[in-house]
């Protein structure tokens, strides 16, 4: 069988045929397939997309394709400048690649593909290409799904912030938190009220009247949007940014207490962020033993962290009467603590205490814990080596792995 049968078989150009196949140079390490117009076929202007008649023809042009058998192959081609009434002496356009691009569109598919599976330089090394290129693929890929992608039936949406640069960055990201649809639909730089503007300004009106349920956490800016934007939507405050406060609240406390007792000669509180930290179900059997040692102590990092364990009770409840019951006991002894992080904290849930209860009202209706799971995804990409040199290449890289963005037929038989 000939190279130009199975080149045929997976990818046959309209208005084109494929011709000599031959080696590129005597270390045969690389093979040429050229590529000629089919019969009398005109080529089709790239400015208005219409076939026109050829002007001339441009210098060759070679077009990396994806390899077989690790030998590397190029589609080599003459384009034509078109005659177009319309846009004057124009470059035709190609169907196997974008604009300028000087590799295949199914090599870009290929590589972007691949690049969810491995890090961008891990692929730009197993295909014998570079960085950048692994990098081109995966925004070409990311671009296309987003512009085909389908935004209809969203019915609850989650609003997430990430720091980077050591926290002084923000990114806001808004992800489908659906039952059993979770993906990342849009990404903003920063987070303020103009940052989350920007992304009903871009879900549109009548997509964001059918909103249902709309998670956050509590900062101002968001809710003020929220709000303003989408009053119809239950407006929750998610488990897991709540979960966080504590958690922040708690390392406060114990990283001053630790200071202090360090002063003192005290090592008790060594190392115990994480373990404090950690929810109790996954502590392993001799950090269960640590922390009992470490809960005989009277100290304020203990008191935090039993009111922590203790609040975590309310998510089990199911009479609303309960809940606000076991709320309002929670806050007065919280406020009673002396314990100034832990006491803000309690003054912070009681002026949300409404978003704080419609997470009962919501549940069962929304992926539970999608955000929590969506943030730690977030974080694992970012996190990954990806050689993800600006915020830019991050976007891509998030949008690329979380977004569950389509693409096109041709391209699922790379994965
Ligand atoms: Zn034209």
């Amino acid at each position: 069988m000939q190279l130009k049968v199975i080149l045929n078989h997976i990818e046959r150009h309209h208005g084109f045929v494929y011709d000599l196949v031959t080696w590129t140079d005597s270390s045969k390490r690389s093979l040429d397939v050229s590529v000629r117009p089919h019969g009398r076929s005109r080529g089709v202007c790239s400015g208005c997309g219409k076939r026109r008649p050829t002007y001339d023809h441009l210098p060759t042009r070679r077009y990396l394709f994806i390899p077989i058998w690790t030998i590397v192959v190029y589609l080599v081609y003459r384009p034509r400048r078109v005659n177009c009434p319309a846009c004057g002496v124009r470059v035709e356009r190609v169907p196997w690649a974008n604009g300028k691009e000087r590799i295949t569109l199914s090599f870009q598919w290929f590589l972007a593909c691949w690049a969810k599976k491995l890090s961008w330089s891990e692929t730009a090394r197993s295909f014998g290409t570079s960085w950048d290129t692994v990098f081109r693929a995966v925004k070409m890929a990311v671009c296309w799904g987003l512009r085909h992608r389908d935004l209809e039936g969203i019915q609850a949406i989650g609003i997430d912030e990430i720091a980077f640069k050591k926290g002084h960055k923000y990114m806001t990201l808004v992800y489908q938190i659906d039952r059993g649809h979770r993906r990342l639909l849009w990404i903003g730089e920063d987070r303020t009220k103009a940052t989350l503007r920007r992304f009903f300004r871009l879900f549109g009106k009548r997509r964001t009247s059918t909103l249902k349920y709309i998670c956050s956490d509590m900062w101002k800016p968001y809710l003020a949007v929220v709000a303003a934007e989408a009053n119809q939507a239950l407006h929750i405050l998610d488990r897991f940014h709540i979960v966080q406060m504590f958690n922040k609240a708690l390392n406060q406390v114990r990283a001053e207490e630790a200071r202090r007792l360090k002063e003192l000669g005290h090592t008790v509180l060594k190392n115990t962020r994480w373990l404090l930290l950690k929810s109790r179900r996954h502590l392993q059997r001799s950090e269960v033993l640590r922390l009992k040692e470490l809960v005989s102590h009277n100290l304020k990092t203990v008191k935090c962290y039993l009111m922590k364990e203790d609040f975590q009770r309310i998510w089990d409840y199911k009479q609303q009467w309960r809940i606000g019951y076991f709320f309002q006991d929670w806050v007065d002894r919280a406020k009673r603590t002396r314990i100034k992080p832990m006491q803000t904290l309690a003054k912070t849930l009681e002026s949300h205490a409404e978003q704080l209860f419609n997470w009962f009202e919501a549940k069962g209706e929304i992926s539970a814990g999608a955000v929590e799971g969506m943030n730690l995804k977030v974080k694992l990409t970012t996190r990954r080596s990806y050689g993800l040199r600006s915020k830019n290449t991050v976007k891509y890289a998030l949008y690329h792995n979380l977004g569950h963005l389509p693409e096109p037929e041709s391209a699922h038989r790379f994965c």
